[in-house]
């Protein structure tokens, strides 16, 4: 796929970035006058490993191709939206189909309801749904949501977990607030983060004190039902079965965040995988295939509260867009096939055995936790169940880690926080140039 000018960015073995990429390095510098920080979003901007970020210039398959002509075996993937990887023919005929038709109606088209059935079709807990165009607009309405519905104020989330950038779920939070250090953000009224309670994931003892603590006040626990916003956390045993009786038992509502989990896991989410059947759902990335869509969805008689319905106010001038539904459809319609998750899951779990040979290998200390087609390799000795654990990481090492790889093309999440995204184009021969540049990666910081 790679044309004759592609060069490998695995050729070459000078750290210094701007050298290696003096295109992308004048063009971010232009960016900064205008963008903030030369990004839209803060960890495109490589502040947690340094150097000179990726400005791209197109991609196809599992290849991120940036403007100096260096090809990238890409395991971000849009952030996990992109699990057919990049420009997949169907979503491409999809989208360019749809854009002759119109881009956007400001009206129901028959495009949102089959997307809608799809989601229904695949969590039987989601029975109606609304379709949004971020995870943070998503995350912030289910929240409204379920403080309307059950007339209380407060919230529980885990530490390191993140619901987008709402007010409310700005603190303690994973993700960029993590990889930049950030606890608590300024701007956020103390009123707001006040209704916010923090608690460590995998750990129900804390989730039964708040509740002991704030009798009948609390409206919701959200949870990413598997963590991959402080590196991949897997739930311990019994965590969600827990969160899931104590809501109950509370009169609270179950807010699962499968904004990275759903139709990941497997189609129908992390609540088909542990076999939890939540009140509201958060979904995002994989239902709008790489265009902007998230949604919110559940129990009917929840649901119903939502305003045309109801008096829970929530509306958006491009929400339901035609042009992102299909890409969505294309994309859904590809992971309904027979043996999808078996094999991308099953590459993850190659990938993840043989980062963990290469760490046994080079007697570097490190931990590689999966879920699903998710991965994290975290620098530090002992085993990862929660925020605290994660950030005992040595985050300088993964750095490093980062750019040897980089320099051997491969591209991984520019964070010790963020999850490897592995996607069905990766080829059982790539996830083995994964593991083997691994091993070159850690034998050169071994000998460092
Ligand atoms: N929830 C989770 C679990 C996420 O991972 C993210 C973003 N990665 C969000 C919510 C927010 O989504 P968005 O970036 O689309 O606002």
């Amino acid at each position: 796929m790679a044309s004759e000018t592609v060069k490998s960015a695995r050729e070459k073995s000078n750290h210094d970035t701007r050298h290696e990429r003096p295109r992308s390095a004048e063009i971010f510098e232009r960016g900064t006058k205008t963008l903030v920080g030369g990004v839209d979003s803060p960890v495109r901007a490589f502040r947690a490993v340094g150097g000179s970020p990726l400005v791209i210039d197109h991609a196809a398959g599992t290849r991120l191709y940036d403007v100096d002509g260096n090809e990238y075996l890409d395991y971000v993937c849009s952030w996990g939206a992109l699990i057919l990887g990049h420009a997949h023919p169907d979503v491409v005929a999809a989208v360019s189909e749809q854009a002759k038709r119109g881009t956007s109606y400001g009206m129901t088209s028959p495009l949102e309801i089959e997307l809608g059935e799809k989601i229904t079709g695949a969590m039987p807990s989601v029975e109606m749904v609304r379709f949004v165009s971020s995870g943070t607009e998503a995350a912030m309405s289910a929240v409204r949501l379920a403080r309307a519905y059950t007339g209380r104020d407060l919230v529980i989330k885990f530490e390191g977990c993140y619901h987008g950038h709402s007010d409310g779920f700005l603190s303690e939070a994973g993700s960029g607030l993590a990889t930049l250090g950030i606890a608590a953000c300024p701007g956020v009224p103390d009123a707001f983060a006040r209704l916010t309670l923090n608690t460590p994931y995998n750990y129900l003892k804390g989730v039964e004190d708040l509740f002991r603590q704030y009798p009948k006040k609390i409206a919701a626990i959200i949870v990413e039902p598997a963590a991959a916003n402080m590196g991949v956390v897997a739930p311990a045993p019994g965590f969600l079965e827990g969160l899931r009786e104590i809501t109950r038992r509370e009169g609270a509502l179950l807010i699962f965040d499968e904004v990275i989990t759903g139709f990941r896991m497997a189609y129908g989410g992390a609540q088909q995988v542990y076999k939890i059947d939540p009140d509201l759902t958060v979904m995002g990335k994989i239902i709008g295939g790489g265009l902007p869509v998230a949604a919110y969805g559940g129990k009917r008689q929840i649901m119903e509260r939502v305003a045309p319905l109801g008096p829970v106010y929530q509306a958006g001038t491009l929400s339901g867009n035609p042009l992102a539904m299909r890409a969505g459809l294309a994309t859904l319609l590809k992971l309904e096939v027979p043996g999808f998750y078996e094999g991308v899951n099953s590459r993850t779990e190659r990938l993840s055995q043989g980062l963990r040979g290469a760490l046994k290998e080079t007697g570097i200390p490190g931990v590689v936790n999966v879920a699903g087609s998710l991965l994290t390799i975290f620098f530090c000795k002992g085993p990862i169940n929660n925020y605290s654990d994660a950030r005992e990481s040595d985050t300088a090492l993964f750095g490093r880690f980062f750019h040897q790889m980089l320099d051997r093309g491969i591209f991984l999440p520019p964070s010790q926080y963020e999850a490897l995204f592995v996607s069905a184009a990766h080829t059982d021969s790539e996830i083995e140039q994964t593991i083997e540049a691994a091993r070159g990666s850690l034998k050169v910081l071994r000998e460092a």
